[in-house]
């Protein structure tokens, strides 16, 4: 079902005592409300953090997976190992795991096909580099992006897909795009989500942005039509600033 989502993504931040800090400071402060809250706490402190949440309408969930079920994967977490934890959501293919710890399309069909197995929703992240958008091939990384990893799903996956359009460029860096360019690209998501797996799959389908949404600029991201919600990075290690971007839809 397309929903209305609010990820934060909290990266390499927050120990024990912060973690719970900052969920708590979550719990006083979520408004009821309709759109779906996650957070997504460091591999140490996902269980902590369920256990804190479980009676909230808050979902815990990961940065990352390991497509292989168990074995000699030194650092490594498995699909299985995140559900006995009561973990349920991963986040793959983040821009950072791409460029620091080289994973491919490829790679992340890999993954994909390992957390679906086990019942673990998957929030794709993807996008285009600035250089990509500046020779205007923003659409064709971003297609093959999507073909390379997801289009090998049946149509009965999808459901248990979110996908998060994260333009490179706007990580981290202040620089967010417009929304106009926000729309036009989650409808060329749609589009072609659509053209490959059909229309019902891509209406139903929650596409987030994520590049320094904030809580100036969360509400008229979220106002365009094929905008679901976000991904939010710097902003998600705030309550105050989180809770603002959720209530901005
Ligand atoms: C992210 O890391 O997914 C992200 C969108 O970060 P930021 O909001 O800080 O740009």
């Amino acid at each position: 079902m397309r929903r209305k989502i609010v990820a934060g993504n909290w990266k390499m931040n927050n120990d024990l005592s912060e973690t719970e800090a900052l969920l708590n400071d979550l719990i006083a402060q979520v408004p009821n409300t309709d759109v779906n809250v996650m957070v997504a706490p460091t591999y140490v402190n996902l269980f902590q953090a369920f256990n804190v949440l479980k009676e909230h309408n808050i979902e815990v969930i990961a940065q990352n997976m390991h497509q292989e079920a168990k074995g000699a994967y030194t650092g490594e977490i498995s699909a299985n190992m995140l559900k006995s934890v009561g973990i349920n959501t991963a986040i793959l293919g983040h821009s950072e795991r791409r460029a620091y710890f080289g994973e491919t399309d490829e790679l992340l069909a890999k993954k994909a096909d390992a957390a679906l197995a086990n019942d673990i929703q998957v929030v794709f992240c993807f996008g285009e580099e600035l250089e990509d958008r500046k020779a205007g091939n923003h659409f064709s990384v971003v297609e093959s992006q999507l073909k390379n990893a997801l289009f090998h799903l049946d149509a009965s996956a999808w459901k248990n897909i979110i996908l998060a359009y994260e333009p490179v460029w706007a990580i981290g860096t202040g620089e967010t795009a417009s929304p106009e360019q926000a729309q036009e690209m989650h409808a060329f998501i749609r589009k072609t989500i659509s053209e490959k797996f059909g229309s019902e799959i891509a209406d139903e389908l929650s596409i987030l942005y994520g590049g320094s949404v904030k809580p100036a600029n969360a509400a008229e991201i979220f106002a365009k039509e094929d905008v679901d919600g976000g991904l939010i990075g710097g902003a998600s290690l705030k309550a105050a600033d989180f809770v603002a971007i959720i209530n901005a839809f």
